[in-house]
């Protein structure tokens, strides 16, 4: 039986087109940092990439920095940022940030605070939403770095980065934005957002796993982290995963190319899911923001279901999620849904249906009657 797969924010299928890209690539070995055809064929081939990830986000080639997926982009920015202080002594650094980050963040937040770094989270509402006026307040007393998620992975809410840059800039703090899940669903446009590093993610725009991307903007002070042959003007040392790199440039054109229709197909694909669900099951609490939510991404509780016992009942029918793929291995209740204040119940019962670009309106119909046949068996 075919298992209809809804689970687009955890990771997507690798497009068609890079992975004929990809196909191309292999014969091509070479070491781009080598001086000799070998080296120089695959060296054009990663610089056409960096190119079409800088032009995807409206960079300068030169602020690319390949990594290894956005969980290093993110180690990077923020470590990146903070060690050089700590070694020079520099005493009174402070990171803002919130408790809706992915763990990505909040890992390396708390790591750095043992190492006697000051980091300050932000309240949310029960959406996920921040208070700009707080950031401000906090802004006022000194800050480092702010680091905020464009669109959050479990629950979608947008957070107002544009508006949060000009605070920034205002007080002279630095802002990294995790913009993981905002490649091909969102405008991403990195002049317009005024940050001053972004992370992205092959896997979650149609490229492979393990590949990503910081994009720095030039004269950050950001140092690296990973000590070896200096490779990515001296910000990320090892040798270049080529087959990835070429492929995430050709995944990071195609999205950023597709991102208009892409999103408008799935946000009118979402809705009709949701209309369908409604319509059979009753009530239905959405969860995330009511306004600004990311395309594509249905997280919901369906009242008198335990999510854990219908994710049991559907998983071999249609593929979705509790809350992240991450928190799934974790088998804790979401640190997102726990920091929006939730009832228990309504954290219990929630689930998170992501639509992608090869989903079809057929295989939603399917995803509903399963979906349905499940919760009435468990209710
Ligand atoms: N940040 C966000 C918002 C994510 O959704 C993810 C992936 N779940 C990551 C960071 C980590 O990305 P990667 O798998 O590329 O390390």
């Amino acid at each position: 039986m075919k298992c209809i797969y809804l689970d687009y924010c955890a990771t997507s299928p690798i497009a068609p087109e890079v992975q004929e890209c990809i196909v191309e690539m292999l014969p091509h070995f070479g070491n781009p940092s080598s001086e000799h055809p070998f080296g120089w064929f695959v060296a054009e081939k990663i610089q056409i990439a960096r190119e079409q990830v800088a032009q995807a986000i409206n960079a300068r080639p030169e602020e690319i920095i390949f990594t290894s997926g956005a969980t290093e982009s993110n180690n990077l920015a923020l470590q990146g940022v903070v060690r050089p202080r700590l070694a020079k002594g520099v005493s009174d650094t402070h990171l803002i940030s919130a408790p809706t980050e992915h763990r990505a963040i909040l890992d390396p937040l708390t790591a750095l605070q043992a190492q006697g770094t000051r980091a300050s989270l932000l309240s949310v509402d029960n959406e996920g939403h921040i208070d700009l006026s707080e950031l401000e307040h906090l802004l006022e007393k000194g800050a480092t770095l702010v680091t905020l998620m464009l669109a959050n992975n479990e629950i979608g809410t947008i957070h107002p980065i544009v508006e949060v840059a000009k605070h920034c800039a205002q007080y002279g703090a630095l802002l990294h934005c995790d913009a993981t899940q905002g490649l091909g669903r969102l405008r991403l446009d990195v002049q317009e957002l005024g940050v001053d590093m972004l992370s992205l993610s092959a896997h979650k725009c149609y490229g492979p796993k393990g590949v990503g991307a910081l994009y720095v903007k030039r004269g950050t002070p950001i140092s690296e982290i990973l000590h070896g042959g200096g490779h990515e003007a001296e910000l990320r040392s090892g040798t270049l995963n080529t087959l990835g790199i070429v492929a995430f440039g050709c995944a990071a054109r195609l999205a950023a190319n597709q991102q208009t229709e892409d999103s408008q197909r799935i946000q009118t694909l979402t809705g009709t899911l949701a209309q369908l669900l409604e319509d059979s099951l009753g009530e239905i609490h959405y969860n995330g923001s009511s306004s600004e939510t990311l395309p594509g991404l249905l997280a919901l509780s369906i009242p008198g279901v335990q999510n854990t016992r219908l994710l049991s009942k559907l998983q071999t029918k249609v593929a979705f999620s509790l809350s992240s793929a991450c928190q799934s291995a974790s088998k804790t209740p979401s640190h997102v849904l726990s920091a929006l204040g939730l009832k228990r119940s309504r954290v219990d019962s929630a689930i998170r249906l992501s639509l992608g670009r090869y989903t079809t309106a057929e295989e939603l119909d399917e995803a509903h009657t399963h979906i349905c046949k499940a919760v009435l068996a468990l209710r």
